[in-house]
């Protein structure tokens, strides 16, 4: 399905990313693993699609910084010659009530969920312009649509993402290129681990489907986002939450 494309997946060393990178990879296209801290597990993930029959490399970028995103950006194209695939996944959460909330909790989950989105597309949209084609997929999540307490910064960003993904839809159509987020619910990472057993079970009693997805849940449509059998959808924000966001 992915035979010769390009995939770069940011935050691909843990979690959702690591499984986006690993389904691409199996679906044929050559990725690019970022990673900001955690070399050794990007390096499981790439030894994990070699062992598979799959190419992989790794690149180390902080994608909240501006310059190193182009630095990064410069340097695949100049390697691979071209991206057909840009999946938006690094994020992080800094939770608090509103009033506890610490003004660099809030730009740290801005400056990386939503600047690193902007940031990349940034700079490689111009390639993908060139090329007359290219698949962007954001990870947005359901806080994002429908708020959640403790989450002022998170949800922010991710709706946010999902503003950036509607005007670059419509900027970058005309050249073939989609741009389409996904929103996932609650899915078992080591983003979810932290939350208590009251919370888990408080957030499973609103999943209509009755439990958290797993990181293929979301791996599997993004592939199909990726693919061209999704051609003529963009612009849009698909839920892949078991049902929270009815
Ligand atoms: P995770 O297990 O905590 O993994 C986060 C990944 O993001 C790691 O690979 C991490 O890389 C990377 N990352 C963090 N900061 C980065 C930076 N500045 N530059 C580059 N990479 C960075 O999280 P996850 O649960 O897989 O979440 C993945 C995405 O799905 C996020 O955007 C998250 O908001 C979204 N999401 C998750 C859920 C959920 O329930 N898990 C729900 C909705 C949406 P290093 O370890 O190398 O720093």
């Amino acid at each position: 399905m992915l035979e010769n494309k390009i995939a770069l997946v940011t935050g691909a060393s843990r979690g959702i990313g690591r499984e986006i990178a690993i389904t691409l990879a199996k679906e044929g296209a050559e990725v690019i693993i970022n990673y900001n801290g955690s070399q050794e597990r990007a390096e499981e993930v790439k030894q994990t699609i070699e062992a598979g029959g799959g190419k992989a490399s790794l690149f180390q970028c902080n994608v909240s910084d501006f310059a190193a995103c182009e630095a990064m950006v410069k340097e695949i194209i100049k390697e691979q010659g071209h991206v057909d695939i840009l999946v938006n996944n690094a994020g992080i959460t800094r939770d608090n009530l509103i009033m506890k909330m610490k003004e660099e909790d809030f730009d740290a989950v801005l400056n990386i969920n939503l600047k690193g989105t902007f940031n990349t597309i940034r700079h490689l949209s111009r390639q993908m312009l060139k090329q007359r084609s290219g698949k962007i997929i954001n990870i947005s999540s359901v806080s994002g649509i429908l708020g959640n307490a403790g989450q002022a910064n998170y949800a922010a960003s991710k709706a946010g993402v999902i503003g950036l993904t509607k005007t670059m839809a419509r900027e970058l159509a005309s050249r073939g290129i989609t741009v389409n987020a996904v929103a996932p619910g609650f899915v078992d990472t080591e983003m979810t681990e932290v939350l208590s057993q009251q919370v888990k079970e408080s957030a499973c009693a609103q999943i209509p489907l009755g439990r958290f997805g797993k990181p293929s849940d979301i791996a599997n449509m993004v592939a199909y986002l990726a693919s061209d059998k999704a051609d003529y959808i963009t612009g849009q924000v698909i839920s892949v939450d078991g049902g929270m966001n009815i």
